[in-house]
């Protein structure tokens, strides 16, 4: 579906920052496969990256560089995308403690969740971010991926909020879907930060944007909104998201859907939605920025 883009009403948002997509542990509920490395295909190198020399690190620094593809609306903007989590499980990596904002600690990343067949929340996220990605370069956005590909250990929690400050970015989105047991639980959620480094501006921002992105997926997507998080909102203010909170610049997390409920679980596997929501998401994005 086309979406008509409201660039008067976006301009009315305060620019703040650079874009950076928020990263957390969300997910707290670990795929069945906690511990065994992923089985995923290879996927094919992205054109024009760069990664940081840091990147090769186990837990990675750094970030994968994708400059645009055209020119457009997003033109001079710099957006972080964050696949959350990891590639592959490591102990070490998951019981590492890292800063997590407000003198608290947290480890370095979790294992992520998965549908009830074993399609893992790491690859939703991955497939995501790179068609989130490729809409945002070609239409003119610089786009850091907190992981340069969905084999091994990306960075820690805390390294992705630095990643996005150090670009200096207009906004991090960070790519999750939930893990819920609750059987009747499903739809789609955004958490906000209410401690972000930023401060009260970068915070508030974060939640006009988390608004943008939550009425376009809800047009372009039949993802429904959460039924068991936000009291109907499908916004989720936290204070306990370690990729949000460390952020200088505005960002949000989104929990795409609850991967173990069947009716969620049936779109975030299928291609079509998959790419539906990465427009979505551009779109929202173009929106916030405009
Ligand atoms: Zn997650």
């Amino acid at each position: 579906m086309t979406r008509i883009t409201l660039r008067s009403a976006a301009t009315m948002l305060p620019r703040v920052g650079a874009l950076a997509l928020a990263i957390g542990l969300a997910c707290a509920i670990p795929a069945s496969g906690a511990g065994v490395a992923a089985k995923a295909a290879p996927l094919a190198p992205l054109a024009g990256m760069v990664v940081a020399k840091t990147a090769a690190e186990v837990p990675s620094r750094g970030g994968a560089t994708l400059a645009p593809q055209a020119a457009g609306s997003l033109d001079g903007r710099v957006v972080v995308v964050d696949p959350g989590h990891n590639g592959v499980y490591r102990k070490a990596v998951n019981t590492k403690l890292v800063p997590a904002g407000g003198g608290k600690k947290k480890a370095c990343n979790s294992s992520g969740t998965a549908t009830n067949a074993g399609f893992s929340e790491h690859r939703f996220n991955w497939k995501v971010a790179k068609l989130l990605a490729g809409e945002l370069r070609s239409r003119g956005a610089t786009v850091v991926l907190t992981r340069p590909d969905d084999k091994g250990t990306g960075p820690c929690v805390n390294e992705r909020a630095a990643i996005g400050n150090r670009a200096a970015a207009d906004l991090l989105v960070s790519i999750h879907a939930d893990g819920s047991y609750t059987k009747s639980a499903r739809g789609f959620h955004l958490i906000i930060s209410t401690t972000m480094k930023g401060g009260d501006g970068v915070e508030d921002t974060s939640r006009a944007m988390a608004k943008k992105l939550r009425a376009s997926i809800e047009e372009q997507t039949a993802m429904p909104r959460s039924t068991y998080i936000g009291g109907g909102t499908a916004l989720s203010p936290r204070s306990d998201i370690a990729g949000l909170n460390l952020s200088k610049v505005p960002g949000v997390m989104l929990e795409a859907g609850n991967m173990r409920n069947a009716k969620d679980a049936a779109l975030l596997t299928s291609i079509p939605f998959r790419v539906a929501l990465a427009d979505a998401l551009a779109d929202g994005v173009e929106e916030a920025l405009a």
